[in-house]
């Protein structure tokens, strides 16, 4: 490590995968006040990320030492217009999607019909559910939270998200009943699978995929501890290795969402896409690149992923429709050119074999880091070929600089005023010319000089 490396520490983002956590309930019972009290507002004042216009809906935590992922399933939304919240069916996707759900209801309101409709469903899921009674903020008020006992979810915990009123009883009870997290990846090499989501608009062939990445050889269930529900992400080995899938569930079964409100196969397709290290993007071949498509491929940019892009169903395509799609190809795949690409038919298998060397590609590029040296003598080089142009009268100059994180790449320049975005995208385009990063998006953050 070098002095510089230390002065700014960075998160290598190689920690292993943890279990997950789903926050439900109706509106306005206090549930992303819960979340950030839970995650300590940590990740409220992490820099975002160019570009990030979304909440987010996945949240790492840490309680008592032990990490897991919050979901917060109410707090996501997609479009302006978007939503009537059913809230039924948002329970349904989290209890399909977390190890455990933290149910949260408004003690000063007591139990309303929406309420109900969702108890059912978790009774159903058999995952383990903690019932947060908030805005307990006084005593008075837990002789309401214990009436919450008749709800036959167990013990009620009266919290006040807003004062963290008992809301360490409440975690402590959660972390009781989340499966322990596999040990923690130490170094890439003994590191645990890899973490791939698969995903696409419907009928794309991610199940043919994943059925066919699973072969005949059974495919080893990593279930969550205790609960005869479908496991959340599977095991499958294949190419001489073992990769962790993300929601399989949610690729095996397509849920009711398939049919039902985009919003809630977004909030799936986001949630894999945040637990995983990299994502396949599947795509019909003989169909147009969609809109869906080029949303879900700024998902992967925006939450700093290795994407590898499968174009399925290659045996339909014709020669017609290939000079079609290189034209769209083009077009819609502009802002992703650095995206391993493969062609594939998923029902035969027909080069199926090309996903794991561009899966490693795109993890290797993901990882990459380029020493402080190496980079500054870059930036040297790059600045004396093409300066950055005059702007009214002034220069900004480009003083130093240094790779702060791996996976996704993140660089630090500090300069003396502010960069023309032209001149961050010609950055970015060198980097990539003379390092590779194939298969990650980069990231470049500028820090001039008050
Ligand atoms: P969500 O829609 O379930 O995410 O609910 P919010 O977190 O947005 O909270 C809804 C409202 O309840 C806000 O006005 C919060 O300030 C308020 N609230 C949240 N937690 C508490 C609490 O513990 N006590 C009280 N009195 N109000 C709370
Ligand atoms: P998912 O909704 O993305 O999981 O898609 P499925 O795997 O369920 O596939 C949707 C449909 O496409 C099914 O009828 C599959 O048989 C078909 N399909 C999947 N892969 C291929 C392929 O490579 N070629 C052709 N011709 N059809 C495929």
């Amino acid at each position: 490590m070098s002095e510089y490396d230390e002065a700014y520490p960075h998160d290598d983002g190689d920690t292993g995968p943890v279990p997950v956590l789903a926050v439900v309930g109706r509106p306005n019972v206090g549930k992303s006040t819960l979340v950030n009290r839970i995650i300590g507002r940590r990740e409220a004042v992490v820099e975002d990320r160019p570009g990030v216009t979304r909440d987010r809906v996945s949240y790492d935590a840490t309680w008592n030492g032990r990490a897991f992922t919050v979901v917060d399933t109410g707090g996501w939304i997609p479009d302006a217009e978007g939503l009537a919240l059913n809230i039924a069916q948002q329970a349904e996707v989290a209890v399909s999607l977390a190890d455990a759900v933290l149910f949260v209801v408004d003690a000063t309101v007591g139990i309303t019909d929406d309420d109900e409709a969702v108890v059912k469903i978790l009774r159903k899921s058999k995952k383990p559910v903690i019932l947060a009674a908030n805005k307990t903020d006084n005593m008075a008020l837990e002789i309401e939270a214990y009436s919450l006992w008749n709800l036959g979810l167990g013990e009620p915990f009266p919290i006040s998200a807003a004062h963290g009123r008992g809301t360490g009883d409440m975690l402590d009870a959660v972390l009781a009943v989340l499966p322990e997290p596999p040990p923690q990846r130490e170094g890439k090499e003994i590191g645990g699978p890899r973490r791939i989501a698969i995903v696409g608009r419907p009928n794309v062939g991610k199940s043919s995929l994943l059925n066919k990445l699973a072969g005949e050889t059974r495919v080893v269930v990593d279930n969550a501890a205790g609960t005869t529900v479908d496991p959340v992400d599977e095991l499958i080995e294949f190419g001489g290795r073992e990769w962790r899938f993300i929601d399989t569930a949610g690729i095996r079964k397509r849920v009711k969402e398939a049919s039902g409100h985009e919003y809630y196969a977004s909030l799936r397709t986001a949630t894999a896409i945040e637990r995983a290290e990299v994502a396949v993007l599947v795509l019909d071949a003989e169909q147009s690149i969609a809109e869906q498509d080029v949303r879900i491929i700024q998902m992967v940019r925006e939450m700093g992923k290795a994407l590898v892009i499968a174009f399925n169903k290659w045996d339909l395509v014709d020669e017609e429709r290939r000079y079609y799609l290189d034209r769209e190809i083009e077009r819609e795949l502009v802002q992703v050119q650095w995206a391993p690409r493969i062609n594939l038919t998923a029902r035969t298998g027909w080069h199926i074999d090309r996903l794991v060397p561009a899966l490693d590609r795109a993890l290797e590029g993901w990882e990459t880091r380029i020493s402080t040296g190496t980079f500054n003598g870059f930036l040297g080089r790059l600045v004396q070929e093409h300066p950055h142009p005059v702007r009214g009268g002034k220069q900004p100059r480009i003083l130093f600089g240094s790779q702060v994180s791996v996976a996704h790449p993140t660089f630090k320049l500090f300069t003396t005023g502010k960069l023309d975005a032209g001149y961050e995208r010609f950055i970015e385009r060198r980097l990539r010319e003379e390092f590779g990063f194939v298969g990650t998006p980069i990231e470049i953050k500028v820090q001039p000089r008050e």
